[in-house]
Order: C-alpha cells, then structure tokens, then sequence
C-alpha cells in the first residue's frame, strides 16, 4: 500500500501496535477526517489525526482516528454525542477480533511446538509454557511471554497460527535465526517447507 508522509513519518502509528498497512487501512477507513465529527487531517496541526485507542489494556485496542478535540473529549471513554456512541461501539479493535472469529481476550492457546507469527512478522514459538520471540532481543535475550501476556503485547487479532510456512512471508535477514529457532520445534512437515526456502535462497541447510 502506498505510505503517504505525515502519516508514516519515523511510523509512530507502531506504537499502538499498528503495521504500516493496517494504518493505512485506518486512513482510508476515515477518509482522513475525524470518525466523530468529520474534522479533515489537513487542519490538524500536524496534518495527522489522533490515534485513539482505549477499552482494554495495552495500546493495541485501536478504537479509530480522531481530531484532538474529539480524542480529548472521549479521555473518560463516555459517549458524548449519538456520533461518539456509534464510534464507540464499532471500535476498529473489537472488528478485527470480530472477522476473525475470535474474543478480545483471543484463540484458545495453541499446544507447545507450534509458532504464531504476529504483525510485524516476528515469529513467536512456544516452549513449555512460554512463548519465545524466535529473535533475541537487543541485550541478547528472548522475550518471554505467557499467551496472556503475548495476547496484551501484540493485539489478539495481531497473532496468527502458522500452519504451513509456505504460506507466511519470512522476514529475509531473520532466515537464519528463523531456522535456528524452528529446528526441531515444528513438525517435519514444515521444517520441509521451511528449508526448501532457504535453499532457493542458498541460505544454510536445516537437516
Ligand atoms: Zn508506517
Ligand atoms: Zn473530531
């Protein structure tokens, strides 16, 4: 999708856990203007709308984008006009959840050995009872969630079962580290498809 400046500028919309493509989906959604009262993006004084978010913990529960004044009125999470209460409830959030059959507290947890990629490609494998990023993290360690805690970090609607990794898009850079990290925790059958990747590009072999 095309990314547009203000909008991805250094892509704060990350923060709130947002990839560039679902906040360009946003953008067009509101047709950049406020979702409660119509205030165009051009008469913000950044050029950008806010991104509201709010109704569970986390910064990921994005409700849609609105103007300061309309963000600041809705602080308490009331509705403060008929507009604010229809904005309310078609949250972004609860939708995203809502198309892909799941609760905001999200799936049930998949069994240990499985992997979940979430939207911003990092793969996420469970080990015992914890979910490890299969990247350690700048000081040398893995993040370690519960699938509680991976659920509030990322967005339930953000994290998607990897069933067959011919279907996902490595992140290229990450192959090694991917195949590291997936050796022996994934069924034969996508270690297969995970180093026919690799091979067509000529990176390490995973047998
Ligand atoms: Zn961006
Ligand atoms: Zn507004």
């Amino acid at each position: 999708m095309a990314r547009t400046l203000p909008d991805h500028e250094a892509c704060g919309h990350t923060l709130y856990r947002l990839s560039c493509d679902q906040y360009e989906s946003l953008l067009a959604e509101s047709g950049r203007g406020c979702q409660i009262c119509g205030l165009p993006s051009s008469e913000m004084p950044d050029g950008k709308l806010y991104i509201d978010h709010g109704g569970a913990p986390g910064n990921w529960p994005v409700r849609g984008l609105l103007c300061i004044s309309c963000n600041s009125r809705l602080k308490h999470g009331m509705a403060f006009s008929p507009k604010a209460g229809r904005y309310l409830e078609d949250a972004w959030y609860a939708r995203q959840c809502r198309q892909l059959g799941i609760s905001i507290d999200g799936r049930p947890e998949p069994p240990a050995g499985t992997a979940v990629q979430d939207n911003f490609g990092n793969f996420w494998v469970k080990e015992l009872s914890f979910w490890q990023q299969i990247r350690p993290n700048k000081a040398g360690r893995k993040n370690a969630y519960a699938w509680t805690g991976l659920n509030a970090l990322c967005g339930p609607f953000n994290l998607h079962p990897v069933d067959c990794l011919g279907n996902v898009t490595l992140p290229l850079g990450d192959l090694e580290a991917v195949a590291h990290a997936l050796r022996e925790r994934l069924p034969a059958e996508l270690m297969h498809h995970l180093g026919r990747l690799l091979q067509s590009q000529n990176h390490l072999s995973v047998n």
